[in-house]
């Protein structure tokens, strides 16, 4: 069953939300030899891929204090750097697919909030730029935007009035739709898609890599950690990075786009390395202040790891040569400013408080999962402070990684 509704339509414009619970039986219905229904009718695995996700991930919803519709400010810096890659891209499918009537674009991870409007906008301005300087009628352009099922997508659907009146500059015609399920799982059909952006998702694993030994009280990779620790989370990462390309290139036409932003490292040498600052790092001395106080048991803390990774540029081109789908055409990696640094006093507690806001609006929901909601406001004081405490320290190693693919021809590809 597809629900479709149109929410909003004028002579300009037309917004479709479609609820696709299809897509979501796809991932979390199992039946009891744990195939899916589908797998089962179609007897074919490979099709639907068995990853799904971290269930309680995602971002706070809403649009309070603590939503991450609020503090997503430094998602929205990370969008504007990545726009040089992102117009290029544009051009560069239009052009090369010689000015299609109708284009399929996607947002995979778009999240609660107004920045996936940002990235659609400017895909569709840039495509209606390029038809008028070339004199070519724009196409129609389907924008779907994609999350996990969790997700507060009604605040999304609510800016909706905002991208339509501020930031498009045609007329033209473009259909939003919400299309709710994981990005490692089949989310639409074959050889549809032409253009898919991802920005701030990709860092985020499908689940927390198996054989982990006790975390020491660390919910993530720190320098004291074991080697194996580092092997687990590449390898989680290798996975979850080829499955997403694998599945993307049964989804997308030859020769269509994809521009991806993850967070990741510039460092080579010691894959352990992370800055005494690092936001995880972070989280754990705080929750570690809170076992000091016995708010928390030392054992709780030991058994949490957050579901993510960030990779250096190699790990990124590794494995998209290796699945083999896609060629690389544009790899940048671009500064983590949190702002923060060399600021007096004042200024230092009031950084310290945005970046806890912010880290509590990306990891409340997983948080909450795990040690129950009566710790978080506690712990994202302490966060605050450690943040200030470390106001002066030069966040070096931390990056934002842009990268843009372009779809391989059926024939160049690994058979699907
Ligand atoms: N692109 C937005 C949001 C970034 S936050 C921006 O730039 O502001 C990352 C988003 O990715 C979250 O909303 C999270 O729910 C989503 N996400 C994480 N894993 C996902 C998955 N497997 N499938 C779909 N979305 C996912």
């Amino acid at each position: 069953m597809i629900e479709c509704a149109t929410v909003y339509c004028n002579n300009s414009a037309c917004f479709t939300f479609k609820i696709c619970p299809t897509s979501i039986n796809k991932t979390t219905e199992r039946c009891s030899n744990g195939k899916s229904e589908n797998e089962m009718k179609n007897g074919d695995e490979e099709r639907i891929s068995k990853y799904s996700y971290v269930s309680p991930l995602c971002m706070s919803g809403g649009d309070g204090y603590n939503s991450y519709s609020t503090n997503s400010l430094l998602q929205r810096r990370v969008l504007s750097k990545a726009k040089p890659v992102l117009v290029k891209n544009t051009k560069e499918l239009m052009i090369n697919l010689n000015f299609p009537t109708y284009i399929k674009v996607a947002d995979l991870g778009c999240s609660s909030g107004q920045n996936t409007f940002l990235a659609m906008s400017e895909i569709i301005n840039t495509v209606n730029v390029l038809c008028q300087q070339r004199n070519q009628n724009p196409p129609e352009i389907d924008c779907c935007l994609n999350d996990l099922p969790n997700n507060d997508f009604n605040t999304t659907f609510k800016f909706i009035q905002f991208f339509n009146e501020k930031n498009i500059t045609s007329k033209e015609s473009y259909f939003v739709s919400g299309v709710p399920g994981s990005f490692y799982s089949r989310l639409f059909p074959r050889r549809s898609l032409h253009f898919v952006h991802s920005s701030y998702g990709l860092h985020w694993l499908s689940k927390v890599p198996e054989g982990l030994k006790k975390s020491k009280m660390s919910v993530y990779i720190t320098n004291s950690s074991p080697l194996s620790t580092y092997k687990a989370y590449l390898n989680q990462f290798q996975t979850d990075f080829a499955t997403f390309l694998k599945l993307r290139s049964e989804e997308m036409v030859s020769n269509g786009r994809m521009v991806l932003t993850f967070i990741g490292r510039n460092t080579i040498d010691n894959p352990l390395h992370r800055d005494c600052c690092h936001f995880w790092t972070l989280l754990s001395r705080s929750l570690r202040d809170l076992v000091v106080e016995g708010l928390v048991s030392p054992s709780k803390v030991d058994s949490f790891y957050i579901p993510f990774y960030d990779p250096n540029e190699k790990e990124v081109k590794e494995v998209v040569q290796k699945e083999g789908s896609f060629e690389i055409k544009d790899l940048e990696t671009h500064g983590y400013d949190l702002g923060h640094c060399n600021q007096d006093e004042s200024k230092r507690s009031k950084s310290g408080k945005n970046e806890a806001n912010y880290i509590r609006a990306v990891s409340e929901p997983l948080l909450v999962a795990h040690f129950g909601d009566a710790i978080t406001n506690i712990l994202f004081n302490k966060f605050a402070c450690h943040v200030s405490q470390h106001a002066s320290c030069r966040n070096k190693t931390t990056v934002s990684i842009v990268v843009s693919l372009t779809k391989k021809k059926l024939s160049s590809c690994p058979k699907v």
